[in-house]
């Protein structure tokens, strides 16, 4: 360890840095965001987004997205108050907030095409939030804008909302958009494969969806990134695919790829 990297490792120790372990994955990540201010950030990017969107008016698909949210959010075994919108939007777009927050955009109900296909992209989202890789991601602005403490993190400063809500995945409609790292890319994915069968939608639709994203003209804002390419996701996800056939079969209820979206 170089004495810069030490130096900054110290840094993080005394800002009260503590090892996170993801709950699904127990992979340790740094964190230097305290997880109750990355809550508190959550709850006020959501009123954000709520003030800022509509809600969807079709009922059917409204519903399809609750039950879908009710059945992967049971298996995160994380006691989020978690709330789900379905917002009108020709975007492409999803995400999760930290507190389980998660919001959809009818734009991205097409490419997904089945309730599996969503289970699948939920189920990622979700993943993201729990693995907290929105504080992971301010932890790394933080760093690189030396200077920026975690007390001073507040969405009711305007310079800092559009990178806060960019670092929790929200920031498409600020202009911010910043991809997830490759190594949060597969984690979420892995998670999300995992979250969907355990829920009993079929985990053979996740490497379909990414493919049909790789052959879509519009990008979602969270996938922009080229890296992790999707045709790696895929296969990245087939390579798993014998462990989440295991907790598919043990699935108390099936729904196979569940109604069409
Ligand atoms: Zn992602």
């Amino acid at each position: 360890m170089n004495a810069a990297r030490l130096f900054v490792v110290c840094a993080l120790l005394s800002l009260g840095c503590a090892c996170i372990t993801n709950p699904e994955t127990g992979k340790r990540s740094f964190n230097v965001v305290p997880e109750a201010t990355e809550l508190q950030l959550g709850i006020d990017a959501y009123s954000e987004v709520k003030t800022s969107t509509r809600e969807s008016s079709n009922s059917r698909q409204r519903a399809i997205v609750q039950r879908v949210a009710d059945r992967i959010t049971a298996q995160t075994g994380v006691a989020y108050q978690w709330e789900v919108r379905l917002v009108e939007s020709n975007e492409a777009n999803a995400f999760c907030l930290p507190g389980g927050k998660i919001v959809v955009y009818t734009g991205i109900l097409p490419v997904l095409e089945s309730e599996a296909g969503l289970a699948f992209v939920m189920g990622h989202e979700v993943g993201h939030a729990i693995a907290r890789h929105g504080g992971q991601r301010m932890s790394q602005t933080m760093i690189v804008q030396a200077g920026l403490q975690v007390a001073d993190l507040s969405m009711g400063d305007s310079t800092q909302k559009p990178m806060i809500m960019g670092a929790l995945g929200a920031g498409a409609q600020y202009g911010v958009l910043l991809p997830f790292s490759r190594g949060h890319e597969s984690e979420a994915d892995y998670m999300g494969m995992r979250y969907m069968a355990r829920a009993g939608y079929d985990p053979h639709e996740a490497p379909k969806v990414w493919e049909r994203m790789g052959r879509g003209s519009t990008q979602p804002p969270e996938w922009t990134s080229t890296h992790p390419s999707h045709e790696n996701r895929a296969a990245d996800l087939r390579d798993a695919m014998a462990e989440a056939m295991r907790f598919y079969e043990a699935a108390p209820k099936k729904y196979g790829l569940g109604e069409d979206l």
